[in-house]
């Protein structure tokens, strides 16, 4: 005894959570960021979403990072 009903129609396709969004991991930020090497001022830094790493890059070329995962505050 079959119970089972094939349809064709049906598609097995599970609605797949989105793991990756489409566009940058990372969000530009203005302000005012020392180089660790040269102590230059640089005005633009990258907050990177996955690693909560903030980091910019100064014209000796040299990058400079910073780890914003603080656990609290
Ligand atoms: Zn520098």
């Amino acid at each position: 005894m079959n119970n089972y009903k094939t349809s064709s129609n049906y598609k097995g396709n599970n609605p797949r959570p989105q793991k990756d969004k489409p566009g940058p991991k990372f969000s530009n930020y203005e302000g005012k960021f020392i180089c660790h090497k040269c102590k230059s001022d640089v005005p633009k830094a990258r907050y990177w979403k996955d690693t909560m790493d903030l980091t910019w890059m100064c014209d000796c070329k040299y990058i400079s990072k910073v780890n914003l995962n603080a656990k609290g505050y």
